[in-house]
């Protein structure tokens, strides 16, 4: 087995080293990046948060060779997000902020999800550069994936505007270097019941916000058992259908008084080809007809507002894609393969990007205490992203 390149875990131990939680700031990791792009004269561009605090980052290393030498024009995005999941509460045996070997792996918060594809990306850099490539390579790193995908977004709005064309792109979620071609999409709402207060021994003159907010979420059960019995179904998945759940709820103020307002999150993970509004549409629906009629006899303020605050589009590849058949071909995985947890491909592909996930790790060692990639699902993921590059050379 080859072994790893020193400057990958080199990466990997300067990134697992910044603390980037998705509450914190991911600007020093992203400026270590870009100021050492620049120092091998590679330009990036940075999109940022409202506040600034936080920044995607997208590099091009244009095509070297051929009459289209310089061109930034195609070629295959990498993609992956710098954030990581909390380890608060998390019984570690290391420093989780520390890049540990043991036992042929590499330990650390993000080693896995998803710090140990963006270094080898990293680490590659002055390889691409000397490849005599027709197609340029684009880096894009976000922030915010963790917390439903925020981030990325706003990167992908800036490469819209801008005019960027690539022909393809590649997430590097840990997938243990497998193709993945689809996954569900996430949809998150915040919803609030609003009623009106009034002492609890006069409950006719109180409109009860956690009794109607109640209704609605058990009508949301009703709805969920209908896709579980009536499909549209996808046996590629594990649940191979389209899951609804309410997660959080909050409501009332002392036990004698009839609370004014509910709030409580709900979500659901569409399988792909199903339309989000199509499923949002039922449950307005239920509001505006069932729940809202029956509020308004006791209070006729009364209202409920709902917010689809974070989400992610589900991905499904087209196999027929050039950038899917590549990594069939370079991964040798001719598997359909389709996944629980969402990534950020929906949203490339959202754009007109053909996408697909292929990335080092197990996603079973993702979020966990002691966290960690093995250094042969590295070396396969060095392997398969300098295949990538000779791919883009001239035949
Ligand atoms: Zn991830």
């Amino acid at each position: 087995m080859e072994s790893l390149n020193m400057n990958t875990r080199q990466w990997l131990e300067t990134l697992v080293a910044f603390d980037t939680t998705s509450r914190n700031s991911n600007l020093e990791l992203i400026t270590t990046v870009r100021d050492s792009l620049q120092q091998q004269g590679v330009a990036s561009w940075l999109a940022h948060n409202k506040d600034k605090t936080k920044a995607n980052l997208f590099a091009t290393l244009p095509a070297t060779a051929g009459p289209h030498a310089g061109s930034t024009e195609g070629g295959i995005v990498l993609s992956g997000h710098t954030d990581v999941v909390p380890v608060d509460g998390q019984k570690w045996d290391t420093d989780p902020f520390k890049l540990t070997e043991k036992d042929g792996a590499l330990y650390a918060r993000g080693s896995c999800d998803m710090k140990g594809f963006i270094a080898t990306a990293l680490a590659l850099v002055p390889e691409y550069l000397a490849m005599p490539r027709v197609k340029p390579i684009h880096l894009a790193f976000s922030f915010d994936e963790e917390i439903g995908c925020i981030g990325a977004p706003v990167m992908l709005e800036e490469i819209v505007k801008r005019g960027i064309k690539v022909d393809g792109c590649v997430v590097g979620e840990p997938t243990s270097m497998n193709v993945v071609v689809a996954h569900k999409g996430i949809n998150v709402f915040a919803c609030k019941v609003h009623g009106k207060s009034a002492h609890s021994s006069l409950t006719p003159q109180g409109c009860n916000a956690i009794e109607h907010a109640a209704r609605l979420i058990c009508a949301i059960r009703d709805f969920a058992d209908g896709y579980k019995a009536n499909g549209p179904y996808d046996q590629f998945f594990d649940v191979p259908f389209s899951t609804m759940t309410t997660n959080q709820i909050r409501g009332g103020i002392a036990v004698n008084t009839i609370p004014e307002l509910c709030e409580f999150t709900y979500e659901f993970r569409n399988l792909p080809g199903m339309s989000v509004a199509d499923i949002q549409a039922q449950i307005d629906k239920y509001i505006a007809e069932v729940l809202l009629p029956k509020m308004r006899t006791e209070f006729p303020d009364a209202r409920v507002e709902i917010d689809n605050f974070a989400g992610s589009p589900a991905l499904e590849a087209v196999e027929q894609a050039a950038i899917t058949e590549l990594v069939r071909a370079l991964t040798g995985d001719r598997q359909t393969r389709k996944v629980a947890y969402g990534t950020e491909a929906g949203l490339f592909q959202q754009i007109g990007i053909p996408t697909i996930v292929c990335g080092p790790g197990d996603i079973g060692n993702a979020h966990k205490p002691n966290e960690f990639v093995t250094l042969a699902q590295m070396e396969h993921c060095e392997q398969f992203l300098r295949k990538l590059g000779k791919s883009l050379q001239a035949a």
